[in-house]
Formats: structure tokens, sequence, C-alpha cells
């Protein structure tokens, strides 16, 4: 064992806090280190986090998207796509649905779709948190007072991942969009009392290690509630469908990486880990993570959210593909936690919804 890595985990499980230079020293180590990095991790997230894991129920219900991200099968320019919209009602059925397999969290999620207007995202928002249930959005970038509205409708948490830190990478992938403007989104969530969870791709073209490491500090400086880690995979029809996906070695490493930096944060086994290394979640769960968000929506909109290929496994129903993995926890030892699953850090846990 090198004494330089063993020195840079110690500290990091004691202090939750390393430098961008021992970040780095971490993410390019040799691969002999990695069960040591993830037991420092599995540690870390069962002193602070416990060992029940938190189970959302996503529906994505729009692949309608306004933008050009060219990492993104939804992206506007992607013509192969066949586009589907679910009605408020089908949503709120799939919710419902939902809510009745024990899910006390709805992720609503969507490519960048205004014809969900603020009045109609806000009923929804409204309508489903008569179920009891915590709300997560994750519509994408939208005006302050769209954040607003929703946040006072009820919507508990949101999601918009900052994507890469890196100034120039971020604007090469978003040639509609800047990196200030997500920034900004991101401060007003926060200003709005918004959970807020945000995250990173790992594997995109050009990106370094000096990057991933500027991600993991970006998201410490966010303090973010939740942190949503997953690998890069091209998409065919995207301007990167040439490039090389991001490794679920480099993944692990960074969910790791966040866990020790971040003890309190909600750390889902990204559903893109699990698509290029069929035990992705079960890695994840191992290495810091405890939260998974499984797909709750109806199975004839499944195959056209294609962000990257294989996303979506549309022969499990919501009910199977809980009680599948409900099993994986319980042979893993990892409860299912039967609380709305807010953030533990202390004034989010007295938001009771
Ligand atoms: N439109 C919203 C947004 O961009 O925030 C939410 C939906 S978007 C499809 C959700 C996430 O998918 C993005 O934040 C991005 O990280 C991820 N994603 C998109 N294309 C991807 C790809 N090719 N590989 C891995 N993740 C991808
Ligand atoms: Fe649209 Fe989100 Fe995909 Fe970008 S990542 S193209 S905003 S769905």
């Amino acid at each position: 064992m090198n004494s330089r890595i063993q020195q840079i985990l110690d500290k990091a499980v004691d202090k939750n806090s390393l430098s961008k230079e021992e970040i780095i020293a971490v993410l390019l180590c040799e691969s002999s280190h990695n069960d040591v990095l993830f037991r420092a991790a599995d540690l870390v997230r069962k002193r602070h986090v416990g060992d029940a894991v938190h189970l959302r129920g996503i529906i994505e219900f729009s692949n309608y998207c306004r933008r050009h991200c060219s990492y993104c099968g939804l992206r506007c320019a992607n013509k192969d796509l066949q586009r589907y919209r679910m009605t408020p009602d089908a949503i709120y059925q799939a919710a419902l649905d939902a809510a009745a397999l024990g899910y006390r969290t709805i992720v609503l999620q969507s490519g960048e779709d205004l014809f969900f207007d603020a009045d109609t995202v806000a009923a929804l928002v409204r309508r489903l948190k008569k179920l009891g249930v915590a709300v997560t959005l994750s519509l994408g970038e939208r005006t302050y007072e769209e954040y607003r509205l929703w946040r006072k409708a009820g919507a508990d948490r949101y999601l918009l991942k900052h994507e890469t830190a890196d100034p120039v990478l971020y604007q090469k992938l978003h040639p509609d969009a800047n990196q200030a403007g997500r920034l900004d989104c991101l401060s007003w969530l926060r200003e709005l009392g918004y959970q807020v969870g945000s995250g990173c791709m790992v594997g995109l073209p050009g990106q370094t290690a000096e990057m991933l490491a500027a991600d993991l500090l970006l998201l410490k400086e966010l303090d973010v509630e939740m942190a949503g880690i997953g690998p890069f995979i091209p998409h065919p029809s995207t301007p990167l469908a040439e490039a090389a996906a991001g490794t679920a070695e480099m993944t692990l490493r960074m969910v790791a990486l966040a866990r020790l930096l971040l003890p309190l944060a909600h750390l889902p086994a990204t559903t893109a880990l699990a698509t290029i290394d069929g035990y992705g979640r079960t890695k994840a769960l191992s290495c810091g993570a405890n939260v998974v968000m499984l797909n709750v929506t109806p199975l004839e909109y499944r195959s056209m959210y294609e962000i990257y290929p294989n996303k979506n496994r549309a022969d499990s129903t919501p009910a199977a593909a809980r009680r599948q993995f409900e099993e994986l926890l319980a042979g893993l030892g990892r409860p299912v936690a039967e609380d709305v699953g807010h953030s533990p850090k202390s004034k989010f846990q007295r938001t009771v919804s």
C-alpha cells in the first residue's frame, strides 16, 4: 500500500476535506488501491447516513427538449427520436401507483420542455403532495419565478447537475448555454430552500483528473444535499457518437471520493453506471452510495427516453423492478429506508412533507 494514498484517505475519513492535488492523486492511483478507497467511503457512509437505502420512483414524463447538449440523445436536433409527453393525469396515475408500491419520493424528470409551463407543473406538484410523498423536480434550467412557484406548490428537491465544473469543456458541450447560467439556477434553488441535487458525468471527451477533482470541489462548495455521478455514455445520434464511454472504475472512485468529502449527502447508485456495468449499482452501494432511483414510468414510454443507448429496460414493471431490487438489498444487508428520505442535514430533517 502506497503510504501517501493511505495518508490522504486517513485525512479524508477524519476531516472530510481534501486538496485538489490530494483528490487527483486518489483519482490517478493504481487500481490496487481501490479496495482501501472503497472501504473508507463505505465506513463514512455507514457512520454518517447509516445502512438504509432510499428508493426513489422516477417518472420520465416528456422527452421533448429545447436544448443542444452534445452528449444527450434527447437534444432537440435529434430527429431520429420519437417524442412523447405524458398528460398530467397520466403522470399523477404513475405517481399514485408508485406510492402504492411504497415509494416515498417521486422524481419528475424531462427534457427542457416549455410545454409544461409554470402553472401546469405547480398544479401537478400540488396534486402529488397530497399523496404524502416528497417531490423532486428535474426539469432543467427555468426562471427564478418558475422555481419559486414550484417550491411554493410544495416541491421539496430539485436535481440540476452541473455536468462539468470546467468552464471550457462546459461551453464545448453546451453550445447554446453557459456555465454561469447553470450556476445561477443552482444558487436560486438554494435561496428558495430546495434540497439541491447536482452532479457530473465521468469520462467526458477531453475531461482530465484535474477537472474531475474540480467537480468534487464544486459539489462541496455548493454544499449539495444530493450528488449524482455517472459515466458518460455516447449516443449514436449525437455529435459525441464516436467518443469513448466513461469507465465504471473511475465513476466508482468519484462516488467514493464524493462520500468522503460530502458525508451527509445523498449519493445515488446511478442508472448510467448500471448500464455500463451489470453490477454497477451493487458496487456503488458498497463504496458510498445510499440512494437508488427506480423507473416507474409506464413501460410504453421507456424506450423513447433514450438519453444514451440501453438506458431503460422496458421488460420490468415498476412492481417487479422494486421487488427485485428489495431482494438485492436484502442480500447486501441494507434495509430500505422507511422515511421520505429528506437530507439528513438538520435544517431539512425538520421539513416534514
Ligand atoms: N433536462 C434536464 C437536465 O438536463 O438537467 C433533466 C434531464 S437530463 C436527461 C438528466 C441527466 O442526464 C443530465 O443531467 C446528464 O448528466 C445526463 N445525461 C445526458 N446524456 C447523457 C449521456 N450520454 N451519458 C450519461 N449521462 C447523460
Ligand atoms: Fe435536454 Fe437535459 Fe438532454 Fe440537455 S441533458 S439535451 S437539457 S434532456
